[in-house]
């Protein structure tokens, strides 16, 4: 069904509420994630403390960490990624299958290896879904968007009530 390439294997309130232990277990050794309002609000210019010592954390938990920007402004991804300390893809055109397969490269791992983190349906879910990855769905950090994510949301939330009235998601409602 086509709604199904919409639907996230797992949805979490936040990256903080991502379990390392249990990604571990699954053979996760990648995290392909996305930025904007998923690890960090999307008019923020800098990392905050507490995403700099989650990324340790991943790190330590031995993941490699890939940040996925379908944001065009490549001073503000590089930024960041850099005071992070990981690699990134920016103007990277989700939902396309493209950056996924080229991190999934990048990290010399297979697909099965790693998981996709974000906050958009149209975008992180469609795309992780579409290239085979697993699929991990958070609730925006902030809840204002940029212009193009705006209107994405439009459709998204159109999407998130008919597969609610399906039945087909298991969380509750933020909206
Ligand atoms: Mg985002």
């Amino acid at each position: 069904m086509l709604l199904k390439r919409f639907l996230p294997d797992l949805h979490v309130k936040s990256i903080y509420d991502i379990d390392f232990t249990l990604l571990k277990q699954r053979g996760v050794k990648g995290i392909i994630t996305d930025l904007d309002n998923t690890l960090i609000e999307w008019d923020r210019p800098d990392a905050t403390e507490e995403l700099v010592e989650w990324v340790e954390e991943a790190k330590r938990n031995g993941f490699q960490v890939v940040i996925v920007s379908n944001n065009t402004s490549s001073d503000r991804v590089s930024r960041f990624s850099a005071s992070l300390q990981v690699p990134f893809i920016s103007r990277a055109k989700k939902p396309t299958r493209k950056p996924f397969l080229k991190a999934v490269e990048m990290m010399g791992l297979d697909t099965r290896e790693v998981v996709v983190v974000g906050d958009q349906i149209l975008t992180d879910v469609l795309g992780g879904n579409r290239t085979g990855i697993y699929t991990i769905l958070v609730v925006p950090v902030a809840s204002t968007d940029g212009f193009f994510t705006r209107i994405n949301r439009m459709v998204e939330r159109r999407v998130l009530r008919i597969m609610r009235k399906k039945g087909m998601l298991n969380w509750e409602d933020e909206s």
